[in-house]
């Protein structure tokens, strides 16, 4: 076994590192408090290379590895969890679809505008009856003199503001269950296509939520990404990637209530020492910090085990719930170890449990996780 980065994927983290915490996170919570979209800082994304990281570079990718990318988004997220949503909805739900499954065709026209940073990449899956049973999709796509006639509506959508286009999920064959689903690029500009942002949410407040509204919508029949009837199959496998990002994302939060409570329990001083002398604080820490790693080797062997051509789903899924949860629990700690002060907003801790309890509930919720492993476990 080889621990060891690569000196590649050590520099994109290096590089990824520095400017969360010299950009980043001095705004994180004016970008929480105003709920601004921080297109300014992905546009500076952009121009390190990051918005394209995982893609070959021939469609205007950084031709980085998955491990890279899960790498730079841990950064990216411990400075702004907003900020870090927006980038995984970006390139795990917004480019991969096209870039796994696109032809060469779709590949030219649409990568470059994500990896550019001209369009957010954006995903629609989701629906008001069909959530954790994305199966149950409503959405219809008719096909009708060589265009999809698509009508129907999406809840909860990342990024589809401020994207050019949004890959949707829709039936293009009724009666035939999960085979019956197809997926199919829709430009946001399409007579017809209305997209809402219109969210109060519990945190990511920067980041961009919305509802998209489909009324006789009509794209070329071209539009189709993959295989007619396998949009379902294709997005359980865009899911898994997306699902090691998440864990990476949970680390990112997690470390970043470490690094808070560390400096908090070195600085607070009750008793006439600081807090951070007390077993019961010490603990604390302590758990967290073996936590955070353990969460962190997941991700990192789930991402190379999809780098390196293996099965991953059973690894993305495990670095997802452990990374997830004990994100929330880092956050809880955090709090409590910040005591009083830790329940007030001029201290980050509460942002960072508004922030990570969408993990557990995003890509697939802790329940339908452990569906997921206990199936594989044969029940
Ligand atoms: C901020 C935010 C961003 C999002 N971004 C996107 C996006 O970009 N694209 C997209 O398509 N979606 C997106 N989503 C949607 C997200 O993926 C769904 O909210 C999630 O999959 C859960 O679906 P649901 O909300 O309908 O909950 P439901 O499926 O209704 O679940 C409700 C509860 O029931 C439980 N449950 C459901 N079925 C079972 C079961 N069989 N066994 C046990 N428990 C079960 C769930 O675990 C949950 O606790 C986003 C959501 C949010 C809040």
């Amino acid at each position: 076994m080889d621990f060891k980065l690569t000196e590649d994927q050590q520099l994109i983290r290096d590089t990824a590192k520095d400017f969360a915490q010299r950009e980043i996170a001095p705004q994180a919570e004016e970008i929480d408090r105003s709920g601004t979209f921080p297109l300014h800082i992905l546009r500076q994304m952009a121009g390190l290379g990051l918005m394209g990281l995982p893609i070959a570079e021939e469609y205007g990718g950084a031709g980085g590895d998955y491990t890279s990318y899960c790498l730079a988004l841990e950064e990216i997220t411990r400075a702004c969890g907003s900020t870090g949503l927006t980038y995984e909805a970006h390139i795990s739900l917004g480019c991969m679809p096209i870039y796994y499954y696109g032809t060469e065709e779709q590949k030219r026209e649409y990568l470059p505008m994500l990896c550019s940073g001209e369009s957010m990449g954006s995903f629609g899956l989701t629906e008001p009856e069909a959530g954790s049973d994305a199966g149950g999709t409503k959405t219809t796509a008719v096909l009708e003199d060589g265009e999809w006639v698509i009508n129907g509506s999406k809840c909860f959508i990342t990024n589809a503001g401020y994207a050019k286009f949004v890959t949707i999920t829709a039936v293009t064959d009724r009666d035939k269950g999960t085979r019956g689903i197809s997926d199919i690029v829709v430009p946001t500009d399409t007579p017809g296509f209305t997209v809402r942002s219109g969210y109060e949410k519990l945190g990511l407040h920067g980041s961009n939520t919305t509802e998209l509204f489909f009324d006789d919508v009509r794209v070329p029949e071209k539009n189709l990404i993959g295989v007619r009837g396998e949009g379902y199959k294709q997005f359980l496998v865009v899911l898994d990637g997306g699902r090691i990002a998440i864990g990476a994302m949970g680390v990112g939060i997690a470390q970043a209530c470490l690094d808070a409570a560390l400096k908090y329990a070195k600085e607070r001083c009750q008793f006439g020492r600081p807090i951070g002398k007390f077993q019961a604080i010490q603990f604390k820490l302590a758990d967290m910090a073996m936590n955070i790693e353990l969460a962190r080797n997941m991700y990192l062997k789930a991402a190379w085990l999809k780098d390196t051509g293996q099965p991953y789903s059973l690894e993305a899924n495990y670095a997802k719930l452990f990374g997830s949860e004990m994100a929330t629990k880092a956050a809880l700690e955090a709090i409590q170890i910040h005591g009083g002060y830790g329940y007030i907003n001029e201290f980050p801790v509460g942002r960072y449990l508004r922030d990570s309890k969408l993990l557990e509930i995003g890509e697939g919720t802790s329940e339908v996780i452990r569906l997921v492993i206990a199936r594989r476990l044969g029940l």
